[in-house]
């Protein structure tokens, strides 16, 4: 932590403050125990608990990357907005690592956390009217597959599709990735756009895809080893092809039989093989106010009509199938 209160119960703040200037002791906000003075590896000055077991605010001693991460980010909105470090909000029982202009909370995450608690945690924030960014350490970058916890993560916006942010503490870099779709294996094909650490407006930045601009898109790909892939799924028993196959049975249908031509790819959350068995399958996007299910449904229209080489964004599709209405 990088905040803590003086023997006169003034707020203390590390990164304003020179060595020299901390004298005497120091204690947690939230939970009133005595803190220590500690430089990391990387030579962020915090604090820590001497034992964290009767602090409820604080479950764990943040590692490097995340103190760093705090320290450049607090650095880089300062330049042009209001933000305050650690700053603890009574109502709502919580600590954002950063909170922009009174009403924007920023939240590094740097470690694994359960879907329950980011859950209650992001729906804390809305009820009492701030808005949330979780911004992705390493640990929680997106891989090869999404995983439950990032789905909870991801944004929405008309421009963008479903984005997510990483933070690069080792390039300094901020990371955007967007119009996050899934092909049949579950595989991840998005845009990257990445941001040197204190360039421009921080805050800018992460309205991004929320402001009007060009057109993107991503050119897709046919997987020619798509159905010899799926034998070899349902061959090996794997639970997510057993169930589609069992839909495709109760159809009179079976998926060894059908042909696999065109791209295959679908934006994040929607199986089109499930799809065609009339069943959509919503997924719960925590982050996300939006009713998705539009998009999913002007995608589908689109992906029916077309070869699908290009993937756009929710209102690229919003546009077309209007303009078939008007015909
Ligand atoms: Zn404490």
């Amino acid at each position: 932590m990088l905040t803590a209160i003086d023997e006169n119960n003034k707020i203390i703040n590390l990164l304003e403050l020179d060595r020299k200037e901390l004298t005497g002791k120091f204690y947690c906000p939230s939970c009133h125990s005595e803190l220590l003075i500690k430089n990391g590896q990387i030579k962020v000055l915090h604090f820590a608990h001497k034992s964290l077991k009767s602090c409820n605010l604080w479950l764990e001693n943040e590692s490097d990357q995340h103190l760093g991460l705090k320290k450049i980010l607090y650095e880089w909105f300062k330049k042009t907005d209001k933000v305050e470090i650690e700053r603890y909000l009574p109502e709502l029982n919580q600590r954002p690592d950063l909170l922009v202009n009174g009403k924007i909370a920023i939240e590094i995450q740097c470690s694994h956390l359960s879907i329950k608690r980011l859950k209650e945690r992001t729906e804390n924030y809305k009820a009492h009217g701030f808005k949330v960014l979780w911004l992705m350490g390493k640990d929680l970058w997106l891989a090869e597959q999404v995983t439950e916890l990032q789905k909870n993560l991801v944004y929405f916006s008309e421009n963008r599709g479903f984005f997510y942010w990483e933070l690069d503490f080792q390039r300094k870099k901020l990371r955007l990735k967007s119009l996050i779709h899934e092909d049949l294996r579950g595989r991840i094909i998005c845009l990257q756009e990445e941001i040197p650490f204190g360039k421009g407006r921080l805050i800018a930045h992460l309205r991004l895809p929320y402001l009007a601009q060009k057109l993107v898109k991503i050119p897709t790909f046919k997987d020619s080893k798509l159905s010899s892939f799926i034998r070899q799924q349902l061959y090996y028993q794997s639970p997510k092809w057993m169930k589609i196959q069992e839909k495709y049975y109760q159809k009179g249908e079976n998926l060894l039989t059908k042909k696999f031509e065109g791209p295959y790819i679908a934006p994040l959350g929607l199986n089109l093989l499930e799809n065609f068995t009339d069943e959509m399958t919503i997924t719960t996007f925590t982050q996300i106010d939006q009713n998705v299910k539009l998009y999913y449904e002007n995608f589908l229209i689109n992906f029916q009509r077309n070869s699908l080489e290009m993937l756009y964004p929710p209102r690229f599709y919003a546009i077309m199938g209007k303009q078939k209405k008007e015909k």
